[in-house]
């Protein structure tokens, strides 16, 4: 059984940066995907430099054949637990490796492990919403908002997170309609604050989303009125992809977005073999700021290997 330097779960944009920075400082590295990208929907992707309206698989592509020049080997499969092994040491117990196991039933053993695996994106469960995703049911203004300017722009959610959203959206078309599904989380303050600047607010709730091909084109009410719209906003509930870890306990904590494992500035989990990177442990990370990451997260378990060897030797006389 190979024995790696480091197993990284997902080779999105963080994964890809992390491996990057690794298998040019000489580390054996697999990196195993399920294929499965949290922007897999759109054909295109914006506001990353240098690749401004790209597909996303474009960079993916070229991020796959970057690492490979270095030696990291990418194996498609799903990570499905992780576990630690421990190796007796004097008296002391030391775990010096996880275990890594794979839908397959294939497992292998690694010194370090970076996750980065990303989330899914949970949406209103509404008729002709999903179906939409990523075209012409968006998520981030500036990853899509250029593209529908200017157009009859509906924001559709359930929490005050959408009061902002609205506002963004607002920026960018003077024709905005806010749904709120039936929910009451509009007090008199942001009401007055949205219909300062003509953004509608419609509370009845939502039946349906109808549509031709990838075009949203109505969102029809349930008292039957419907209205026209050309995109809508909306922000998928986090279901951030870290269950294989469950049987290790890592310490945890609550944001606003959900409930999201606890990292330090490198990305460094509470166990010292395990860094988590990208949207896996921070909803708002895009493609720009998850290669950035990404790229801290590398670095800092080449470090952490590289403290761990020189113990060793010093230890070993
Ligand atoms: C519709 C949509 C459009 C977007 N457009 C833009 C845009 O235009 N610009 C922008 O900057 N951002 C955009 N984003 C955000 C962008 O998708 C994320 O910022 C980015 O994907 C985060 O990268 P990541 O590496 O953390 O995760 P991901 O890109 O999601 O990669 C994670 C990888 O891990 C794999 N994985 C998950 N679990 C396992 C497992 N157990 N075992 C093995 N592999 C696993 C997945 O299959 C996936 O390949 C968009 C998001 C959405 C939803």
């Amino acid at each position: 059984m190979t024995q790696w330097d480091v197993v990284i779960v997902g080779a999105g944009p963080a994964g890809l940066s992390a491996a990057l920075m690794l298998g040019r400082s000489k580390r054996k590295v697999l990196i195993v995907d399920s294929g499965l990208p949290r922007n897999r929907f759109a054909n295109h992707m914006h506001g990353v430099l240098g690749y401004e309206g790209e597909s996303p698989q474009t960079l993916l592509e070229k991020g796959r054949q970057e690492v490979a020049d270095y030696g990291v080997e990418i194996e498609s499969g799903e990570i499905t637990e992780v576990r630690e092994l421990t190796t007796p040491a004097d008296e002391e117990e030391s775990v010096d490796q996880l275990q890594v196991s794979l839908a397959d039933g294939t497992v292998t053993t690694t010194r370090m492990l970076i996750v980065a695996s990303g989330l899914n994106d949970r949406l209103l469960d509404i008729p002709g919403l999903a179906a939409h995703w990523g075209t012409t049911v968006l998520h981030c203004p500036y990853c899509h908002g250029w593209e529908v300017r200017d157009k009859k722009l509906a924001v559709l959610g359930e929490s005050v997170m959408n009061l902002h959203q609205a506002q963004l959206i607002r920026q960018l078309s003077d024709n905005v309609t806010l749904f709120t599904n039936g929910v009451d989380f509009i007090d008199d303050a942001a009401r007055a604050r949205l219909e300062s600047r003509n953004i509608r607010i419609v509370s009845e709730p939502v039946a349906e989303v109808l549509g031709d091909g990838d075009q949203v084109t109505e969102i029809k009410l349930s008292n039957g009125k419907v209205i026209e719209v050309d995109a809508i906003f909306t922000g998928g509930m986090p279901e951030y992809r870290d269950e294989f870890l469950a049987s290790l306990d890592l310490e945890r904590e609550e944001t606003p977005m959900g409930n999201v494992l606890k990292v330090d500035q490198l990305g460094k989990t509470s166990h010292p073999r395990i860094f988590a990177v990208g949207n896996v442990n921070a909803h708002h990370v895009n493609v720009p700021l998850a290669i950035g990451l990404g790229s801290f997260a590398g670095a800092g378990t080449n470090a952490a290997l590289v403290t761990e060897e020189f113990d060793l030797a010093e230890a070993s006389g």
